[in-house]
């Protein structure tokens, strides 16, 4: 443990990239360590690959987290630091008509590689090995790693969240001695439901979908759902298992035709009389769906639609505007993009330094702070590594 650093960064993804390069930027004897020797994979594996870095219509109406006036301070404080940090790696971006932000490229390589030319340029180290603890001592930080350790004036503590972790997810429990932590929970993912429909594996369709707790409902997205063996994914649903954990006794209803109000879905249903039920659906959904309806209200394909009485069709009707999913939990970490939970954000300084060690600061999604799909959570990696980077130099230049 030869040299004393200004400033370790622990953990080289979005938020940690930022701060190194800020804190070296500014002047800070910067290292930037990782367990990993691929950094930012889960920048690469963004957006589809497409990498989307940031939204225009950031606010915290945006994040789930313990503290929103502490969100709310950090987000707008410097609501330039973001764009301006990617001109300055050189990164042209540009917004699609919804405010998600792209890289020109629409390729995440165009990020990591400006990324890590800047790191390089600037002279920010860096060095591979897994931080097992911090710990506070005299005059800064020893940062215990698996094979060596480091000292730090100041240490920045960006390592994510334990979400997709064969990108870089991972468990610290060495965290709980730093600050108080909230448990990490997956989400942004795809969630398990109470029904297996084989026939439907892989069947995509666009609904509005309503997450209920018991009768009241909770959360309201729409978009495309796909379903799978005993699981339903798509955008629409990985926002609302944002809202899983505060339901009691989850379910999803899907609404498949939400133009129509189910009175008009039953007037058309009920003016096709000809052939049997297997047409029955024909011009309004994929066919594995229409015979799974059928199945579920007990109609076999080659009954005669000219038999099916009013109720069957009602029902068939309210069906299709109120399927319903009991929600049995997450696919878990694997499926996650993201983490709820993690360290409170009540427990920093809107500088990101910890109220309680002086020279420790949080950034990126080891905080108590999740974002909705739409760039969001990649924007507070940003921010919040940026702000840590320059509060860590400030630190060591000011004590
Ligand atoms: C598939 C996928 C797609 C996504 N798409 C988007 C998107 O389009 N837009 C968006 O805004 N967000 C997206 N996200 C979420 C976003 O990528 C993350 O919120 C963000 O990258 C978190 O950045 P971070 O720096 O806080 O943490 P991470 O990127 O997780 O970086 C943490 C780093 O710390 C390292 N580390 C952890 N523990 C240790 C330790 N003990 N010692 C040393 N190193 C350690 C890890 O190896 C890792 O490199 C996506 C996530 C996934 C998984």
């Amino acid at each position: 443990m030869s040299k004393t650093w200004d400033v370790v960064v622990i953990g080289a993804g979005a938020s940690g990239y930022a701060a190194a390069v800020t804190a070296r930027q500014k002047g800070a004897e910067t290292l930037l360590l990782d367990a990993s020797a691929k950094t930012a994979r889960k920048v690469s594996a963004s957006g589809n690959g497409r990498c989307n870095l940031s939204n225009l219509h950031v606010g915290v109406d945006c994040y789930r987290t313990d503290d929103p006036a502490t969100l709310g301070a950090v987000l707008s404080a410097d609501p330039q630091a973001v764009p301006l940090f990617f001109a300055d790696l050189g990164v042209l971006t540009q917004p699609d008509d919804e405010g998600r932000v792209y890289p020109w490229s629409n390729r995440a390589a165009s990020v990591t590689d400006a990324l890590y030319l800047k790191a390089d340029e600037l002279g920010v180290a860096r060095m591979t090995d897994e931080v097992k603890e911090v710990l506070p001592t005299k005059g800064g930080y020893v940062v215990r790693c698996a094979i060596g350790s480091v000292f730090a004036r100041a240490v920045v503590v960006a390592v994510g969240s334990p979400a997709s972790p064969t990108i870089g997810g991972r468990d610290n429990p060495w965290l709980a001695a730093l600050a108080e932590v909230r448990p990490f929970l997956p989400a942004l993912c795809p969630l398990k439901t109470d029904k297996k429909y084989f026939s439907l594996k892989g069947v995509r369709t666009f609904a509005d979908l309503t997450l209920f707790d018991g009768d009241a409902p909770i959360a309201r997205e729409k978009g495309e759902v796909l379903f799978g063996e005993g699981t339903l994914s798509g955008i629409a649903v990985m926002q609302l298992s944002l809202s899983i954990p505060i339901a009691r006794r989850p379910h999803i209803s899907l609404d498949l035709f939400p133009t129509l109000s189910e009175e008009e879905l039953y007037r058309m249903l009920s003016m096709r009389r000809k052939g049997d039920a297997d047409k029955l659906f024909v011009g309004l959904c994929d066919k594995p769906i229409a015979y799974t309806l059928l199945k579920e209200e007990g109609i076999g394909l080659s009954q005669g639609l000219a038999d099916l009485t009013p109720d069957q069709i009602r029902a068939l009707a309210h069906r299709a505007k109120n399927w319903s999913f009991g929600v049995t939990g997450t696919t878990g970490f694997d499926h996650a993009q993201v983490a709820l939970g993690g360290v409170k954000l009540s427990s920093v300084y809107p500088n990101m330094e910890s109220k309680t060690h002086p020279g420790l600061f949080f950034a990126g999604e080891v905080l108590d702070v999740t974002g909705v799909c739409g760039g969001f959570n990649l924007h507070w990696a940003w921010t919040s590594g940026i702000v840590a980077g320059r509060s860590a130099f400030a630190f060591c230049h000011l004590t």
